[in-house]
């Protein structure tokens, strides 16, 4: 198949074009290089079955493929929240561009949609039943905001217009070609540990989060694309939770790092709690993430320590 795979240049993006190219496909990886980088792809671009176009989302583009995969999208609250009108817009006017092609060649879509959907939750953990517990006009509602649109156009397009639509609801996700000034705290705290500086831990480290391996979500991802007859949403991430703070603790022992852990501010509407049920990606997609958090977060660090090496 010809694949299309917006934010391709991105940390996800990579893997997934890297993943699609290794399964035969012809990949065209879009990318405004917002926060991806030509690094993540470099490796990919000697394959005559991968091309490269630096174009923003914003802006309509057509091209002919049978499947897009729509990641285009910045992740980490810093470099979302760093121009969040743009933010909204790649949500909103993106995913509409992205609709109108996928309706005009015929092409199957997948919406990277996330755990923010459901804010700062009161159910727990998140089920795909649950409408979400979302504060409209914070700093996090750029995001959170446009995704949900995203969301509700994907299903508009599906019901009016008959797009054959897939969506996912990621939780957190980490690996190797996280971007290193991304802020998000896998990278964080793994750098820092490496440097054995303070690791900053925000607030007082009991609110939680689920992380879960590249490989593992992108090997769902890419199941949710693949499946007849279920167009979700669907949460794909790592049930195992656990706190900030023994998220920390973790990542010293991993590292065998010497660094100490200190407090700085929690940042505004920061969700106390966030797991995700995955039991309809295990009936529907026979997907489970099979990747512990101990051997991830060793392979990041390995790749986070070969690129402090570099310089
Ligand atoms: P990332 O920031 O590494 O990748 C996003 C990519 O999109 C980058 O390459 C960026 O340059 C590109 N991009 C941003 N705006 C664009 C635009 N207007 N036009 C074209 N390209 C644009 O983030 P990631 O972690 O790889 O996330 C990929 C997708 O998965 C995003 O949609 C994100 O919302 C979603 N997601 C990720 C996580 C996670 O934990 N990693 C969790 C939930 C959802
Ligand atoms: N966090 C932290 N220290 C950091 C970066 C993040 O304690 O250096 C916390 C952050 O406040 C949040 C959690 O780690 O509670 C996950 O943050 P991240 O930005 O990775 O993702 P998100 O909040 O979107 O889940």
């Amino acid at each position: 198949m010809r694949i299309l795979v917006t934010g391709g240049a991105g940390f996800l993006g990579s893997h997934l074009c890297e993943r699609l190219l290794n399964e035969g496909h012809d990949v065209i990886c879009l990318d405004n290089f917002f926060t991806g980088s030509k690094n993540n792809i470099i490796h990919l671009m000697d394959s005559h079955r991968f091309e490269l176009v630096r174009h923003d989302i914003t802006e309509p583009i057509l091209l002919e493929v049978d499947r897009i995969y729509n990641l285009a999208c910045p992740a980490s609250p810093v470099h979302y929240q760093y121009n969040p009108v743009k933010t909204t817009k790649t949500s909103v006017m993106g995913t509409i561009n992205m609709l109108g092609m996928a309706k005009r060649v015929k092409a199957r879509i997948l919406q990277a949609s996330t755990s923010e959907v459901y804010g700062d939750p009161q159910v727990h953990p998140q089920t795909e039943a649950y409408w979400g517990n979302v504060n409209p006009i914070g700093i996090r509602s750029c995001y959170d905001e446009g995704k949900r649109v995203a969301e509700t156009l994907m299903m508009d397009y599906h019901r009016q217009n008959n797009v054959d639509i897939r969506i996912i609801r990621i939780f957190n996700t980490y690996g190797p070609r996280m971007a290193e000034n991304d802020g998000r705290v896998v990278s964080n705290f793994i750098l820092q540990a490496l440097r054995n500086e303070e690791i900053t831990v925000y607030g007082d480290g009991s609110q939680t989060r689920s992380f879960c391996y590249a490989d593992d979500l992108v090997d769902g991802m890419i199941r949710m694309m693949e499946c007849d007859g279920f167009i979700g949403p669907v949460n794909l991430g790592n049930p195992v939770e656990n706190t900030i703070l023994e998220f920390a603790e973790k990542i010293i022992t991993i590292t065998g790092s010497s660094s100490c852990i200190i407090h700085k501010p929690l940042p505004q509407d920061d969700p106390k709690q966030r797991q995700p049920d995955i039991s309809l990606a295990r009936e529907k997609l026979g997907w489970s993430p099979a990747i512990s958090l101990e051997t991830g977060l060793a392979k990041t660090a390995a790749y986070f320590a070969a690129q402090l090496a570099k310089g």
